[in-house]
Order: C-alpha cells, then structure tokens, then sequence
C-alpha cells in the first residue's frame, strides 16, 4: 500500500497494551484460561512470546530467540514488517470490516497480486479465514464442477483441521477425526524411506505414478472429482517430488478428467524460492490453496484461486459456500502490504539464494560431520534433516533424542521445528547468511550432544 515507511522498532522498544502487565502472568493466564491446539492440557509449559522483529521474538524477560521455525512455517516476512504493519493499520483508519458481499478495492487488489503470480486462466480468488478451509472450498468446487464426490489425497500429507481437510489428511490427525466421507490415498515419492523398494529418483517417480494409476482404476475413474496433492509436502518432511512426477499425476489426471488441487498452503509465497512451489515443477494446476504466506498470518487470511472453467461452472449456478470474513480488510490490506513489500524488497530471490548458498550448504556440511543426520532435504527456506538413530538401516532416532534437540536449540536461543524424528529448517525468507551461520552453529552444538547420548 502506499504508505511511508516508519522507521522498524528497535526489539523490546514497542509493547502492546496488554504487555503493561507483570512479567510471568500471560503464562499464569495462558495456564488457566487457554486450550490448546493437538496437546493434552495438563503438562504443557508454553514459551512465552511476547514480541518479535525481523527472524527474531522475544520473551516478556527480554530474552531472545532465533526463530527458525517461522511459528508455524508462515511468518515468510519476518516478523513486524512495518509495511505490512502499516497497510494494516492504514486500513484500520479507514473500514475494519465489510461484508463479502461488497466490492471493496482492498480485497479486490490483494486478488489482483495474488492471480498475477499465478498462472494464465487462474484468475478467480475465493478467500478463506485459513488454510483448512481454503482446501475445503477446493474440495467442494471440484466436486460440484464434475458432479463427482471423491477426493484423493497422500497419506504424507496434512490439509487443515476441518471437516474434509483433516479427512483429507494422510497423518495421525486424520485418524480420530474421520467423519467426512469420499476419500482414499495413496503413497506419494519418497526416496529415503521409499515404499516403492527404488533407489533413484527415477525408480521412484515412476513407481509412484504407477501405483497412483492403479489406485485411480480401483477407486473407479469416474468417481473421482480431484487429486489433492501439497505441491512440496511439508508437515510430512520437505519432500520435494522427483522431476517428472507432478506432471505424471497430471497426465493421470486429464486422462479421467479428475481435478487437480495443488495445496499451496505452506509451500506457496516465497517458501521453497519461488513465489509458487510448482513454478519449479512441469504441471499447471486446477486449483491453487494457500494461507500462511500470503500475509505471514498477520491477519488470518486463506483462499483458493481458480481456474477459469471451474469458475465459469458458477457464472450462472450458485456457488453453495460462504464466510462472514471472507476477503476481511485487515487480512486483505496485510496481503496488499505482504506481497508489494516481497516483490520491492526481493524478498523471494533472498529466500531462494540463501538456501542455494548458504542453507543447502551448511546443512551438507552439518551431515557430513554428524551421522545422526541421514538425509539433507529443501530448497528456499523450506528444509529438514532427517534425524537416524543408524545410518544403515535408517532407524528414526527416538522421540526423547528429538525432544533433547529441541530443548538444546532453545537453550541456546534458537526456536526450532521438530516434526516426528525431523528438524525443519524453516526461518523466513528475510533470513540473512549471519543468521543462518547462527543457526547452523547451535545446531552443530546440539547434534553434538545428541550423538554422545545415542
Ligand atoms: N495445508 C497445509 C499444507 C498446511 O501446512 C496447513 C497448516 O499447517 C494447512 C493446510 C491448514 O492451514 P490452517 O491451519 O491455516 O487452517
């Protein structure tokens, strides 16, 4: 948005209204009053954040963290972008909220930015509060554009915490939370730990497009409204699909006129070094959903951009699906302030050149010294290590060895990602090669300790 640029707050300078309180009660309030997401309750001890700027937060004692997990892998800007702070509370003075039903030039401009960077005929932006629920709209437009009702998905996946999303889902979430019906999945590539007994990439993509055909033909062609795929799957370990496969399932696709959803949500908006992780793969999507980056979460905001048949199924038939928030003016004005900051700055060639040369490098370095480590996966912003009690077998290191990393990176003053027996690599895009030489030191440290206690 066109507003000047104030100066960026020194850390600790700015305190929101609420920070007034004594130090230690937003734990003691945060204990008594606030339920937690996918946690039981009784023993959690959160951190406490109570500012942040740049690839850094901040605890209400002053003491600082790297943050290399971009809180939930979305923060793509850093944190307090004063662009994206000002867009915001620029439209703060102006109108808070507005129905979906209006045209407002806010929103009508964060659609423009976002189908720019998209392909030619996605030109349509149906927007959501999050990510969840951008797939389930996704969902729910494949499946009236054809008239059919089932969705096929990986079981390396996660799409959100909703009705068909979290059915969607390939991991352990989707398990207690099976009620939505017209699903099934399928394995997707992954080399290190492949279910398809290959050893090169290439064995593996085409094995993996051989089993997903047949899924398809048992599942019955007919019956199938989409392929719903994370372009990079990430919760499920950063894995980056071998060339030739997403244009494999595409192929796949058109022959049965089956959809093709790409889930955008984590992997989108500069995360891998691309503005969309599949302007690095052959394939031209049906759908697009994305979330998290978009805006960096500084206010929720998610959506599906669509192809221009799909869209054109509802020029004259109604589209069944709605939301108070849809396209909400604050969310809006932090995507317009977002993706004009990133373009300026260049913020997405920052993420893709210091993950090419320093990021992958670094972690190549981290594996050599450190048999822990089994596997190097990423590009961009977007990595993980694949943490083995063996190098022969591949054995995962126990949950205790991953808990003990964790801890040995905050110790030190590094916020980290731990996923099963994995440590992502996910700081945002602004990152600067001091901080990732930072980062790459304590977790030189903490492998370290983590050998000896093998
Ligand atoms: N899709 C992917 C790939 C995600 O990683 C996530 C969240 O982590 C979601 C969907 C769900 O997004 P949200 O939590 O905003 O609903």
């Amino acid at each position: 948005m066109n507003v000047p640029t104030p100066a960026a707050p020194s850390p600790g300078a700015v305190r929101s209204p609420v920070s007034q309180a004594p130090p230690g009660t937003a734990l003691e309030l945060d204990r008594a009053h606030v339920f937690h997401s996918w946690s039981a309750q009784g023993s959690l001890q959160p951190l406490t954040i109570a500012g942040g700027l740049g690839c850094e937060v901040w605890d209400d004692e002053g003491r600082h963290y790297l943050d290399f997990s971009s809180q939930l892998v979305n923060i793509n800007i850093g944190h307090q972008h004063p662009r994206v702070v000002a867009a915001i509370a620029e439209q703060a003075q102006v109108l808070t909220t507005i129905s979906p039903a209006h045209a407002n030039l806010t929103r009508g401009r964060a659609a423009q930015l976002i189908t720019e960077r998209a392909p030619d005929g996605l030109d349509k932006v149906f927007f959501t509060n999050g990510g969840a629920d951008a797939n389930e709209n996704a969902m729910r437009m494949a499946r009236l554009h054809t008239g059919r009702s089932k969705i096929l998905s990986a079981y390396r996946s996660y799409h959100g915490n909703t009705g068909s999303a979290v059915v969607a889902t390939g991991d352990w979430r989707r398990i207690p939370n099976e009620f939505a019906h017209g699903h099934a999945h399928f394995f997707t590539p992954y080399l290190f730990r492949s279910d398809f007994w290959a050893s090169t990439p290439e064995e593996e993509c085409a094995r993996a497009l051989e089993h997903l055909a047949r899924v398809v033909e048992c599942e019955g062609p007919a019956s199938i409204a989409a392929i719903l795929l994370e372009t990079v799957p990430g919760t499920a370990g950063v894995l980056t699909p071998p060339p030739g496969y997403l244009a494999g399932v595409r192929e796949i696709a058109d022959k049965h006129g089956i959809l093709l959803i790409l889930d955008e949500v984590m992997a989108g908006f500069g995360r891998t070094g691309h503005w969309f992780a599949f302007d690095a793969h052959d394939v031209r999507p049906d759908l697009v959903t994305f979330a998290k980056g978009v805006n960096s979460g500084y206010v929720p905001a998610g959506g599906v951009i669509i192809d221009a048949p799909v869209a054109a199924t509802f020029d004259d038939r109604v589209f069944p699906g709605g939301l108070t928030y849809s396209g909400h003016p604050l969310a809006m004005a932090a995507i317009v302030g977002t993706l004009e900051a990133m373009a300026d700055e260049k913020i997405v060639e920052n993420a893709r050149t210091v993950g090419a040369e320093h990021i992958g490098p670094g972690l190549q370095a981290l594996a050599a010294a450190h048999p822990v480590i089994g596997e190097v996966r990423g590009s961009g912003v977007f990595w993980a290590l694949e943490l083995v009690a063996d190098q022969e077998t591949r054995a995962p290191v126990a949950p205790a060895v991953v808990g003990a990393v964790k801890q040995g990176c905050l110790d030190r003053g590094l916020l980290p990602f731990v996923a099963d027996n994995r440590l992502h690599v996910v700081p945002p895009c602004v990152v600067t090669p001091a901080e990732v030489d930072r980062a790459l030191a304590v977790y030189d440290e903490v492998l370290t300790e983590a050998e000896a206690a093998l």
